[in-house]
């Protein structure tokens, strides 16, 4: 523990700070994930992070393979980012005007990513989704949206919904308080399934605004598009007059400087989508997110076209400070360096449990990965129903020895794990040196 990580490290537990937390807020938690519902247990309570290490408020120092759900490409607390954020706090937190930064944010994201010829900045993925969607519905004149079974965009009401009881069929709300006929604006379809897809459009293609899709899925767990899906669905959505809305919240600019779009941009595989969605990254750690596209349709947005979209945060000077450092700092050696240590960790989880005799599926999407546990999973999934028929009880008993361990994975087995660019040799020997007692923690896990 460091001098700085001593000074921030208090003389409560931290389930003494949930129980407390519990008191004030619903659940202890803002944002339902890190209350380890799925893994039990109590949540760590972070006071302080540093390259590829997080530290709880009893002074114990994990390595992180959350990595704040995936920003922190760099590691955290990188010193140049910090550097321009103290420099831009410095000069005032926030002007409700526009600001130099922005157009520099919005610049570096459309050099790299070609189908973004405007971009707007928001303050989260949800905000980015939200809009995208109200934007394709403006743009076309229709109401209808298709989305994945497993893929997530963030909370708001019309991606919070399940699928019906057959295809081609309307959803159900995927939330207490999404009205029944908000819900009924989605239609929810098998992912990487393009038969399932074919039916929907043939049914109800000339009300389908647009097609929403994780670039490459990773809030199942990892689940890669087949090669060729995300440009067959393209070019069957165009053929219908729909757009296509590519969510790269989390993919977009950590899997590669490109994101998904730049690893399949130049392949067999490649597409061009109409609107594509960022967060994460592009914020650095900081409330930032975008949505951006073809010109012709970003320029519907008010206060040139009738799509109303506003945002008091948007484009906060400090949070872009963040974004802008960030992604000038993340090059090509940054994502060798991703590369490298998420296929080594691949690598050494795999064998751990194979040691073990634990039957797993190794899910891969650039340097995003994930594992499914059972026999039944073994060569993988590609869809909702295949990540589900996996035995998740065995992730609990690994997940714990390794945060005993001092390693601490998503608190889920339906995330995918990140690294950064920050994981050194001590960090990922850290892990290494953890995998053997959680392998064995997952072998002798039974069912409840
Ligand atoms: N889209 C994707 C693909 C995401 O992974 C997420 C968040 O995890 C979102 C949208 C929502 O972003 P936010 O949590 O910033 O609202």
């Amino acid at each position: 523990m460091t001098t700085a990580d001593a000074n921030t490290a208090t003389t409560a537990t931290n389930a003494e700070l949930f129980a407390r937390a519990q008191a004030a807020i619903p659940g202890g938690v803002n944002s339902p994930v890190r209350a380890f519902r799925s893994v039990g247990g109590t949540p760590r309570f972070l006071v302080s992070a540093r390259g590829p290490y997080v530290t709880d408020a009893e002074g114990r120092e994990y390595v992180d393979l959350v990595a704040g759900w995936g920003p922190a490409i760099l590691g955290h607390a990188n010193p140049e980012v910090i550097a321009a954020v103290q420099d831009a706090a410095s000069r005032g937190l926030s002007f409700g005007a526009s600001t130099p930064v922005e157009t520099e944010l919005a610049e570096l994201i459309e050099q790299r990513v070609a189908p973004v010829e405007k971009l707007r900045l928001v303050s989260t993925g949800t905000e980015a989704t939200m809009s995208a969607i109200r934007l394709a519905r403006g743009f076309t004149g229709r109401d209808l949206l298709v989305k994945f079974a497993g893929h997530y965009h963030g909370h708001s009401d019309g991606l919070l919904a399940e699928a019906g009881s057959g295809l081609a069929t309307f959803a159900l709300p995927g939330s207490a308080g999404v009205p029944a006929d908000v819900a009924a604006l989605t239609l929810v379809v098998p992912y990487n399934d393009l038969d399932a897809l074919r039916a929907v459009f043939a049914e109800h293609g000339d009300r389908i605004a647009a097609v929403i899709t994780e670039a490459a899925a990773a809030n199942m767990g990892v689940v890669p598009p087949l090669p060729g899906f995300n440009r067959d669905l393209v070019d069957l959505a165009h053929a219908h007059g729909a757009l296509v809305i590519s969510d790269e919240v989390l993919t977009g600019f950590r899997v590669s400087k490109a994101g998904w779009w730049g690893i399949e941009a130049g392949t067999d595989a490649a597409y061009t989508p109409d609107l594509v969605t960022f967060g994460k990254v592009v914020g650095g750690g900081m409330p930032v997110a975008a949505l951006g596209g073809r010109a012709e349709i970003m320029e519907r947005l008010a206060p040139l076209g009738p799509v109303y979209q506003a945002g008091t945060l948007s484009g906060n000077p400090v949070a872009v400070a963040a974004g802008v450092t960030t992604l000038r700092l993340a090059d090509d050696a940054v994502y060798a360096k991703l590369d490298e240590v998420s296929g080594l960790l691949q690598r050494e989880v795999s064998a751990a449990l194979s040691a073990e005799g634990v039957a797993h599926g190794v899910q891969v999407a650039g340097n995003l990965f994930s594992f499914l546990f059972g026999e039944a999973v073994a060569d993988g999934a590609h869809d909702y129903a295949g990540v589900l028929a996996q035995e998740s009880w065995r992730y609990a008993p690994f997940f714990h020895a390794m945060l005993d361990a001092g390693v601490s994975l998503p608190p889920s087995v339906f995330e995918a794990w990140f690294v950064t660019a920050a994981h050194d040799e001590d960090a990922v020997s850290r892990i290494v040196d953890a995998l053997p007692a959680a392998a064995r923690a997952a072998a002798s896990a039974r069912p409840p």
